[in-house]
């Protein structure tokens, strides 16, 4: 039996590998390039750039015991990053002893050693599927990519919702968990992602800063601070949850002046922008009060759900969630 996983994200790639050590069979679906999802660092000519996943904590013996393996592979390193925090206009160091790792020499890294000597189709979209009553059809430009038993959605919810629906539409779903899981509260928020080039240097104590109750920021990072990234003076914004929804589509153009105007602000000191590159993250953190089962599996449809949004965000929680999920369907 061939289970299929759409999204090699770390909650597919989790969920991968520990249904492959079971013994099962698995292909993996993936539309973008490499595996990695929001965990991923951008290739550019200068070198790679974190403008998704910064870095990752491992609280759960299983995510430790996992990073010790990476460590061990060489595939992520800790982070001894320089903190501050950024609130009511006063920038403070902020010293801590939390263990942070980053993906060497890249966030996805990580995930793609998960899913080495898998089957990953990746560049493949699947843009829709079908249930026969046994088997889950799946189509990528309306070519059918195969016919399996057990379907695992890796996906953040809206787009899982989005695959689900002509499905739910034909043939109601009775089980309402499912349901309200997909089509209830908004399980992610936006976040806008800016890297600021700089002409020179800054001369700041530190290379990360923890942005409180701001009207725009949450996260500020210096680039070169991690190993295997970009070795010039680039540093990355994160605009909040509420900044990002209201200028969700802004463009680019828009966007950069606005990131570097807030570095300014909040490092305190004047800038010269060299170059600017923003991403729009529509999936990218968790909603504050969003109910978190962990995963879902209907053992009758052979229909699983895994990700961040089902378990409170982080990298460390997707990963337990793709965990826990595969722990499911081998029963
Ligand atoms: P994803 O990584 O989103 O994986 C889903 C995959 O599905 C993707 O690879 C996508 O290409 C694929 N896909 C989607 N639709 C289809 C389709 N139709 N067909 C085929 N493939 C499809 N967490 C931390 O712990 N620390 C941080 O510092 C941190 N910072 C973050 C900053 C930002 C800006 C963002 C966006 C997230 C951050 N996170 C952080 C959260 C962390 O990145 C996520 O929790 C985690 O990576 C989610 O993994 P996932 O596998 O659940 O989903
Ligand atoms: P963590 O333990 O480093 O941080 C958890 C939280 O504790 C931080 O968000 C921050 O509020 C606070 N904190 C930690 N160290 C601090 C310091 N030195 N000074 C001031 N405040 C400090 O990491 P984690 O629990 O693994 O969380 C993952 C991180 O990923 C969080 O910072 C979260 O905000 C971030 N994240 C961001 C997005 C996004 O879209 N931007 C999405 C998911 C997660």
């Amino acid at each position: 039996m061939t289970i299929a996983i759409i999204g090699a994200g770390i909650a597919g790639a989790a969920c991968a590998q520990a249904l492959a050590q079971q013994g099962k069979q698995v292909v993996v679906f993936d539309k973008g390039r490499t595996a990695g999802g929001r965990m991923s660092s951008k290739r550019t000519a200068a070198g790679y750039l974190d403008l998704g996943a910064q870095y990752f904590t491992a609280r759960s013996s299983a995510f430790r015991l996992q990073c010790q393996q990476w460590l061990v592979n060489g595939v992520i390193a800790p982070w001894h990053a320089a903190t501050a925090q950024y609130e009511d206009g006063s920038l403070i160091a902020s010293p801590d002893n939390t263990l942070r790792y980053i993906g060497i020499p890249s966030m996805q890294a990580p995930v793609q050693q998960l899913l080495a000597g898998m089957d990953l189709r990746s560049n493949c979209r699947i843009d829709s599927i079908h249930f026969d009553g046994s088997h889950w059809q799946l189509y990528s430009e309306d070519q059918l990519q195969g016919s399996f038993a057990q379907l695992v959605l890796a996906l953040p919810q809206q787009q899982a919702a989005q695959l689900l629906l002509p499905y739910v539409t034909q043939q109601p779903l009775t089980d309402t968990v499912l349901a309200d899981l997909l089509y209830g509260d908004t399980a992610l928020q936006p976040c806008l992602a800016a890297n600021i080039e700089l002409m020179q240097a800054v001369s700041v104590p530190f290379d990360a800063v923890f942005v409180k109750n701001d009207a725009a920021v949450s996260w500020l990072a210096r680039q070169a601070s991690k190993s295997g990234r970009a070795a010039a003076e680039h540093w990355l914004v994160h605009f909040n949850s509420d900044f990002s929804q209201q200028h969700l589509e802004a463009q680019p153009e828009q966007i950069a002046p606005l990131a570097a105007a807030e570095l300014q602000r909040i490092l305190g000191q004047p800038i010269a922008v060299k170059e600017a590159l923003c991403h729009r993250w529509r999936y990218a953190q968790q909603a504050p009060g969003f109910a978190v089962p962990g995963f879902t599996y209907q053992a009758g449809l052979g229909l699983g759900l895994c990700g961040d949004w089902l378990n409170g965000g982080r990298v460390e929680n997707a990963f337990l969630s793709g965990m826990s999920l595969a722990a499911a369907v081998a029963v």
